[in-house]
Formats: structure tokens, sequence, C-alpha cells
């Protein structure tokens, strides 16, 4: 082979949920675009409050070359300033431009994260369900993903097993919450213990020990819910923030991340960010969408149509008989699956033209996720077909 055998690999094998919608679209083609109920993907249905199209208009106005050009490799000072005032103001913190680094979305803040920190035979902890993609950016970091495997009873924490996949060698873990595809929350009490049981290793081991928090659906909560804010309880926190929705902006490639003054050597850490993402090439993010982010900074996110749609799906299928986590946050619904392999639950599934996806690339086997940003008309129009395979499964 004349190129890199795992960059083939990691190209060239696409992920269930690309091919699901894939496949869908296809099949709208031959059935008709309102037959199909595509509930693979996790791309926002709701658009981008107003406040992103004043904010982009009025920024037309400015001289182009400023606008267009580039920024700081980390992203605009004034824009970070404005950023860590927010966060301030929301959750009690003490950020300046100085903890904060732009970059193209939560794909490129993991990315960056995970490579600035990660040495020769170092170990990342993750919890399932999770996103798949971190067994790619932890690979490719050259370090090995530690699976601790989920605790279904609720899908927060099982702090037994976890604590039994920390050693000397752990460089960090990753929590993802509100969680894609559970939909459930990290409460208080579970990350006040995962910091107990993380600053207790740290000591025993004399090692620090990252907490990446992956957050791009920290605003989208229900029922008044409160997302613990996590450097509030754990020191060496690394967050990762993305617009792609909160704001509804997943193609225009935004976020931060953040390294609070608190993490151990944190100035270091911070080089090492900047480092990871020039050796990456994520620098200068968007400047545009810099700005934009600086001006909607405090715009809250419409979740109004991800409630109702959340309701409409939970109770529907429960009624229907399913079993499902009842989602706190997030707009995805995880379904037991009636049969013991998901993936025949997804085959059936797709045979009805209904597109789940089944739960085994998220590291915890018997689920499905069901996308729920989607338009309400589909989930009604869907749950006589989830009838349907209900009915054919127990057969
Ligand atoms: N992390 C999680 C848990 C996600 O669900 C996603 C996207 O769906 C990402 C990271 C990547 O987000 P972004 O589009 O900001 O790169």
């Amino acid at each position: 082979m004349t190129i890199n055998s795992a960059m083939y690999e990691y190209g060239s094998k696409s992920s269930i949920i690309r091919e699901l919608f894939a496949y869908g679209l296809e099949r709208k083609k031959i059935v008709g675009e309102d037959k199909v109920y595509d509930f693979s993907l996790g791309n926002p249905s709701i658009p981008a409050p107003p406040q992103v199209k004043e904010a982009l208009l009025g920024l037309l106005e400015e001289p182009a070359e400023a606008l267009h050009g580039y920024s700081p490799a980390s992203g605009d000072p004034q824009v970070r300033q404005t950023l860590a005032e927010s966060v301030n103001r929301r959750f009690g913190t003490h950020f300046t431009a100085d903890n904060f680094y732009m970059t193209v979305g939560a794909a490129a803040s993991l990315n960056i994260c995970i490579q600035a920190t990660v040495c020769e035979g170092d170990e990342y902890i993750t919890f399932a369900p999770f996103f798949p993609e971190y067994a790619v950016w932890v690979e490719n970091a050259g370090a090995k993903l530690k699976i601790t495997p989920a605790d279904i009873k609720d899908f927060q924490i099982d702090f037994e097993k976890f604590e039994s996949l920390i050693t000397p060698h752990t460089k960090g873990m990753i929590i993802n919450s509100p969680n894609n595809p559970s939909g459930v929350v990290y409460s208080e009490e579970t990350i006040e213990r995962l910091s107990e049981l993380l600053r207790a290793k740290e000591q025993e081991y004399g090692t620090v020990i990252y907490l990446i928090s992956d957050e791009p659906y920290r605003e989208i909560v229900y029922d008044g819910l409160t997302v613990p804010y996590v450097p509030n309880y754990y020191a060496d926190t690394l967050v990762c923030y993305s617009y792609s929705k909160s704001l509804s902006l997943p193609g225009e490639r935004i976020g931060y991340i953040i390294v609070p003054d608190e993490v151990a050597d944190s100035k270091r850490v911070m080089a090492a960010v900047a480092g990871a993402g020039r050796a990456l090439g994520f620098v200068c993010a968007p400047v545009l969408f810099q700005r934009v982010a600086a001006l909607c900074a405090d715009v809250p996110t419409d979740i109004e149509a991800y409630a109702r749609n959340r309701e409409l799906l939970y109770n529907g299928l429960t009624e229907i008989g399913y079993e499902c986590v009842r989602p706190q946050g997030a707009f995805y619904l995880f379904v037991k699956s009636p049969v013991p392999d998901a993936n025949e639950f997804s085959e059936c599934a797709k045979r009805h033209d209904v597109l789940i996806v089944p739960s085994d690339s998220f590291g915890c086997e018997g689920y499905a996720r069901v996308s729920y940003c989607v338009s309400e008309q589909m989930i009604v129009n869907s749950l006589p077909a989830f009838r349907e395979i209900l009915e054919e499964l127990r057969k």
C-alpha cells in the first residue's frame, strides 16, 4: 500500500448512520418523499434563530477584507472575550479570551483536545452509549479507547465498572451530556461522584486525568432541567462546545474549546491545544461565523419543536408497546429493541421504510436510536409503521 491504510479504512467504511441516510434518499425517489420515515441523522430540523440572519446581514456591511480575512489561529480575541463573558454570566465562571480556542465545531474541538494531551501508551475512557467517532479520534491520536459498559438501569454511570478501567495510563475521559444517543442528562450527583473519583485517582497515581466534556447539546434540555456545568465540579476539565445544535448551524462548522485556569499547568495545556490545532490545520475557524457566534452569544435555543416531538414520539411508541429511555435532553430517543439483535430490529424497520440506527456502533447492544429532529407530521405518520414493526417482530 502506498497510502495510509488506517485512513483508507476510515474513509472507505462509511458509518451505519450515513448508510441509512443514503439509503433513505434513494428509497424516497422510488416510493415518494413522505413515505420514508428517516430518523437516522442528527441534523437540526428547526431553522437557525432570526438573530443569526440579522447578525449576518449586519456583518455583510463591514469591509470585506476584515470580514473574510484571517483571524489569529485561536480566533478573534474580541469574539473569545464576548463568549467568555456570556459563559461567565450563565455559569458563574471567570473565563477570559485567553481560555478560549475557536474551532470548526465539536469534532475539531475533541480532536484537538485528544491530540493535545495524548502521550505514547495513553488511554482514554468513555461511557457507553457513546458517539462512535470518539473511537476514530482517540485511535488516530495513537491512544486506546476503553469503554465503560452502559448502566441500562438509568443510563447514568456504572461507577464500579468505570473504576476498574482507570489505570496510571488513563489520560482522560470523554463524557457527553445531554447524551447522543440516550438523551440522558448526567445528574449533579453523577458529576460530583465522577469528580471525586477522578480527584482520588489523580492523587493515587500522581497523574493528571482530563475530563473532556463534549457538550453540543448543552442547551437542549427539557422540563426545566439544569445541566451541571462540569468545570465548576472538576478542575481538570476541557470543554468542547459547538453551535451545530444550539443555533442549528451544523454546516457552518463553528465551536470552541475552553481550557480553564484551574486545569493543572493550564498555560502549557492551552499551548498544546494551539499546537494540536496547528498540526491538524484547525486554525482560524471561519471568521464570519466566529462573529455570528459572538453576536448571538446570549440568544436562547428554541427547543419548543423538539420538546413537542419528544412527547409525541415517546408517548406514541410507549403506547404501542415499545420500551424507551425517557429523554431529558438532546433530540434522540433510545428504544429497546423488541428482539435481542438491534440490527434485526433496524432491518425490519427498514422494510417498513422506517430508518432507525441500531445501537451496536454506540457501544451498547439491544437498542435503536431514533432522531426526532424531524417534522412533527413525520412522527405522526410513522406511528402505524412502528406498530406493524412490533407486531412483525413479536410473531
Ligand atoms: N459530539 C456529539 C455527541 C455529537 O452528537 C456530534 C454531532 O452530532 C459531535 C460531537 C460533532 O459535532 P459538530 O457538528 O459540532 O462537529
